[in-house]
């Protein structure tokens, strides 16, 4: 089991509670990134292109436990950035792990094995290891050659220390499906817990502009990766998720599940844009025009976007607030998703026509066009 029992059942009853209580929206993840510096500069990053003066800032441990009690969720994820980089990073672990949130810590690993010492192994602390694919795949990916190896060192290393170590990778338009199968087979080899995958976001910001995922590839994609999972495959990730990325269940983004607060405060409306700062949680849940985001909201900014940051608290309420949900989700869980023939897979290779991204300006919320034009693999 990929997720464990305790966690799960934290989880159910928070979501449980806030809805006999008639929450409508909840904070199922803090985003809680204590720093924008980091020792890598990855193409397909949006996080690091501030200017120096910002990267230099860190949170303090008080700043991020207050932005823990204000929001209530019972999970907090530590991106960044790079939080190995935090030289208060194990001060904040052992705070949150003190008032019993489940903590993924996420890194590239480059520190991880030097740093080990400074954590002690808890059910509340996972490392999340950012592994963007085998090798070759992932040195590109980061922009460094040696990194793999030293992410699969640390890997071993942690998991031989007894910690709870996840992987976490984003995948772009250029993913070999048979790759990226192998690359799994190789990760549940290394012992992790578990393993999470997402489409990149678009961001404006980022140095790749050429390799995000439109809706209809991202389906494409993961339907050829995911359709007849192995048996040893275990993701630290609702069954209704990965049902959504392959195109067979449909969600709807619910960014105030992830909320993201850093330097600049509570981030609107979501880990992935910046429309904006709030003071305090409260401001950022009354102030945020929520109707504005999401996929239906016709917003460009949100048309392609079907990260986990968004969708994985969609897909956590689906599963404990409705039956439809649960009991899907047993069932996948049970006996796996549905068998889909090699015929039917090599019909889905991407054919689609895909929509050309028109500039959007940041300093303007006013939505623009996309124009469809015929994509150059169909
Ligand atoms: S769809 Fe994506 S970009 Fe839009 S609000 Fe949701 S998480 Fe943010």
């Amino acid at each position: 089991m990929a997720v464990p029992v305790s966690q799960m059942w934290t989880v159910a009853t928070y979501v449980l509670k806030q809805r006999l209580r008639g929450v409508e929206r909840y904070p199922l993840v803090l985003m809680l990134e204590p720093l924008f510096r980091c020792n890598l500069e990855c193409a397909g990053c949006g996080k690091i292109q501030y200017p120096a003066n910002i990267l230099k800032q860190n949170l303090s441990p008080e700043q991020c436990f207050q932005a823990v009690e204000e929001c209530g969720a019972p999970m907090v994820s530590i991106p960044g950035g790079e939080p190995l980089l935090h030289p208060q990073i194990h001060e904040i672990v052992e705070g949150l792990v003190a008032r019993r949130k489940y903590i993924y810590l996420c890194t590239n690993a480059i520190l991880l094995e030097k740093h080990l010492d400074r954590f002690k192994p808890s059910k509340y602390l996972t490392f999340s290891i950012h592994l963007d694919g085998p090798k070759a795949e992932h040195d590109k990916a980061v922009c460094r050659e040696g990194i793999y190896e030293i992410a699969v060192k640390a890997i071993e290393a942690a998991v031989k220390r007894g910690f709870r170590v996840t992987t976490n990778s984003t995948l772009f338009n250029d993913a070999d499906p048979e790759t990226y199968r192998r690359f799994f087979d190789t990760l549940m080899g290394l012992g992790v817990e578990g393993m999470m995958v997402s489409p990149g976001y678009p961001y404006e910001k980022a140095p790749d502009q050429e390799h995000f995922l439109h809706r209809n590839e991202t389906h494409s994609l993961f339907r050829r990766i995911l359709s007849n999972p192995k048996r040893g495959w275990r993701f630290n990730q609702s069954p209704l998720f990965l049902e959504f990325l392959k195109g067979n269940w449909d969600l709807e983004c619910t960014p105030w599940g992830n909320p993201t607060y850093n330097v600049f405060g509570w981030q609107k409306p979501c880990y992935l844009m910046q429309e904006g700062y709030a003071q305090s949680f409260d401001e950022l849940m009354s102030s945020t025009e929520w109707n504005c985001y999401g996929h239906k909201s016709g917003n460009p900014k949100c048309t392609d976007c079907m990260v986990h940051s968004g969708y994985e608290p969609s897909a956590v309420t689906a599963t404990f607030a409705s039956w439809k949900g649960f009991l899907k989700t047993a069932l996948l869980t049970m006996f796996g998703p549905n068998k889909v023939s090699a015929e039917e897979l090599a019909k889905d290779e991407v054919r689609n026509t895909r929509p050309t991204r028109l500039p959007i300006n940041s300093e303007d919320s006013q939505f623009e066009f996309e124009l469809p034009v015929v994509n150059s693999k169909s």
